[in-house]
């Protein structure tokens, strides 16, 4: 996946940036920070975003790292906050947001975790209950093979049993994590999942859904908590078929998880020319949109409403106690698929 290894001036000073590049097996290229930062930036512009997912940038993050999601404008908020320490993913899925989103191809990795570690601390260390993850602006082990970070953020959060820590991906890469057994740190290994026929269509490089699900049974096996993602839900032909097939496959695999989220595809116009000129093939953009309050497209009203209710009755049939909930749907739809008190529940209770 990564073929090519830069490290900025001021990152060549960290021992961890050399740890990677010797993990990855790759020569790195030290680069200037100035012209990291000028020159760099407009020829990783001028690259096209496949071979910017091949480069990995090592730098020094000067900004915050920690922040609340933002959410999204009049939609419901379920309090998460999310990690920024890597932007942009070696993967390549036909409807990623990152692809408009950012302007910098390259994937930045911040090398300097111990000030990540010394902010995270003063934000957790009254004993503060949070949600956090670093799966918003990367795949949260994408890279876990060559950088390990996400074991060394689980071993800082031995430290704060009171917060959860969330690595969202989808790939399979949990076999070198820590044995959470015998620990303090609350841990949720998640899954962004779809049907084998829609990952096979709309996503590149990823794991396959039988090896997502093996490796969700291997961490649920070594302590770790599990929540599985239908995000984004992709209506194609027999969509609620597959869909529900693909549930029963989790639930056959884990009895009660500590979250289910689901979201329908959703984009801003912009995304449609990625998606248009890199993905020819893709039956991402087929379906009838409308634009919703935010600026962004979703399916038809009445058919996200008629999907999300039967994924609700079944997963209140096969698991009730796993929490079920909406990112980026605003009230009407939660009123219209759960009964009144559904946000009341103690189930829902750790999410909002
Ligand atoms: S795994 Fe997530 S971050 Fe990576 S390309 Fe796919 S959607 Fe984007």
């Amino acid at each position: 996946m990564i073929k090519r290894i830069f490290v900025t001036e001021e990152a060549s000073k960290y021992p961890y940036s050399f740890e990677i590049c010797e993990k990855a097996g790759i020569k790195p290229e030290i680069i200037p920070d100035e012209e990291y930062y000028r020159e760099n930036i407009e020829s990783f512009l001028k690259d096209d975003i496949t071979e910017g997912k091949k480069h990995l940038v090592l730098t020094v993050f000067k900004g915050s790292f920690f922040r609340k999601c933002p959410g999204t404008r009049g939609k419901i908020c379920c309090n998460y906050y999310v990690i920024d320490q890597t932007t942009n993913c070696p993967f390549d899925c036909s409807y990623c947001f990152l692809q408009s989103y950012l302007n910098f191809r390259g994937i930045r990795f911040a090398v300097n975790i111990d000030e990540l570690f010394a902010e995270l601390h003063n934000v957790l260390k009254d004993g503060r209950f949070i949600r956090t993850g670093t799966g918003e602006l990367s795949d949260s082990l994408a890279l876990e093979p060559i950088t390990g970070f996400a074991s060394k953020l689980i071993d800082f959060f031995e430290n704060y049993p009171d917060a959860m820590l969330e690595l969202k991906t989808k790939s399979n890469n949990v076999y070198s994590l820590p044995d959470l057994r015998d620990k303090r740190a609350k841990v949720v290994a998640g899954w962004t999942i779809a049907p084998q026929k829609i990952i096979d269509k709309e996503e590149r490089l990823v794991a396959s859904l039988e090896e997502r699900l093996n490796a969700s049974k291997y961490a649920a096996e070594k302590g770790y908590l599990v929540s599985f993602h239908l995000d984004p839900v992709i209506f194609y032909p027999d969509a609620d078929k597959m869909y529900l097939e693909m549930l029963d496959m989790v639930f056959s695999t884990h009895k009660k998880l500590a979250w289910l989220s689901m979201a329908g595809f959703r984009y801003e116009p912009q995304l449609k020319w990625y998606v248009e000129s890199r993905f020819p093939e893709s039956n991402l953009l087929i379906g009838e949109f409308v634009k919703c309050s935010d600026g962004k497209f979703r399916y038809l009203f009445p058919e996200r409403i008629r999907f999300y209710r039967k994924i609700a009755e079944f997963v209140s049939r096969v698991s009730p106690e796993t929490p079920l909930y909406f990112c980026m749907e605003d009230k009407n739809v939660w009123d219209l698929v759960f009964p009144p008190d559904y946000l009341s529940k103690t189930r829902m209770k750790i999410l909002f």
